[in-house]
């Protein structure tokens, strides 16, 4: 049975929820083909969505530079989310709002001629560290491979080009680390499949600034450092520069902040996470029962 290999959830498409298993993509749609889509990532913790409206923000943006504005509206899209959530019934949520190019008659070239397909889904909640392993932390390959140039794909649009990084996973894995983190045209360090990077040194925080996605969660963690009056730089980070930082954590709506304890196997400080790094997870998580920060799902349900 297909439906045997779906989690828990719902999906919404073409105007109604409907079961995971009943969310399909008719094979000549350009998001299937092309990987012509956008598409955005919030989470639902104990039945509270996190930073909503900032990750509606990106999605809205994504599909204005692509030239296929989004379909649905802002008040629309929250019931929609809202609506999976409910259905899947679960309070842990990984959720998904996704726009493709859609399909073009008669299989025409010109993506102009597509009407653009909106589909979501709620999925249980998933990590790239999971909890229990925080004290151990992520064991990283900074790989050689190149993160795609920011002046190919606008890395600030959520995509699905990932080949760069699913070959960099299977590299990490060949050489028994968890993840990998690729790097960028000077040979610094990008992102990793699904996270951003920081880095801790005596002047407080860095991140790359640029040729990644601005992952809300990094945002999260500028915020969260103003709070914390801990001060951050958006910079150039050099493999040599990671590598001899006092603490480095990956940040992600999937898992929060995540330390990342050994780089291509050298340990990072003492090889376990850092107090910036606990510091920071333990407001993270706070926030999540926040109401400046967070929204209980219910509110949006009709
Ligand atoms: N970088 C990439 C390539 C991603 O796909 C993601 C999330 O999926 C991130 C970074 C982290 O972004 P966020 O914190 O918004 O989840």
């Amino acid at each position: 049975m297909e439906e045997d290999i779906f989690p828990k959830g719902a999906a919404w498409m073409n105007g109604e929820f409907i079961q995971l298993s009943e969310a399909h993509i008719p094979i000549l749609d350009w998001g299937f083909l092309r990987s012509d889509a956008t598409y955005d990532v919030v989470h639902v913790w104990k039945g509270r969505f996190f930073r909503l409206d900032k990750h509606i923000d990106r999605f809205f943006e994504s599909t204005e530079k692509l030239r296929m504005p989004c379909i649905v509206s802002r008040d629309e899209l929250k019931k929609i989310l809202a609506g999976c959530v409910h259905r899947s019934g679960l309070d842990d949520v990984y959720v998904e709002m996704i726009q493709t190019r859609g399909m073009s008659p008669k299989f025409d070239r010109d993506p102009r001629k597509s009407k653009p397909r909106f589909i979501a889904f709620a999925v249980p909640f998933g990590w790239i560290l999971k909890p229990e392993d925080f004290e151990k932390g992520l064991d990283v390959l900074v790989s050689a491979r190149r993160r795609i140039p920011t002046n190919s794909i606008d890395s600030r649009i959520k995509n699905y080009h990932w080949l760069d990084l699913v070959s960099g996973m299977y590299e990490a894995y060949d050489l028994d680390h968890d993840t990998v983190i690729l790097v960028d045209e000077e040979n610094n360090i990008s992102e990793g499949p699904g996270f951003n990077i920081f880095c801790v040194d005596k002047d407080g925080l860095h991140s790359p600034s640029q040729g990644v996605l601005e992952g809300i969660t990094r945002h999260t963690v500028l915020d969260l450092a103003k709070e914390l009056g801990v001060p951050f730089q958006l910079s150039s980070i050099s493999l040599e520069k990671l590598q001899d930082s006092n603490e480095v954590f990956a940040t992600s709506t999937a898992g929060g902040i995540m330390p990342i304890t050994r780089i291509n196997d050298k340990l990072v400080g003492k090889g376990v996470p850092g107090k910036i790094t606990r510091i920071l997870h333990q407001s993270y998580w706070d926030k999540h029962t926040h109401p400046d920060w967070s929204q209980s799902v219910s509110d949006f349900l009709e």
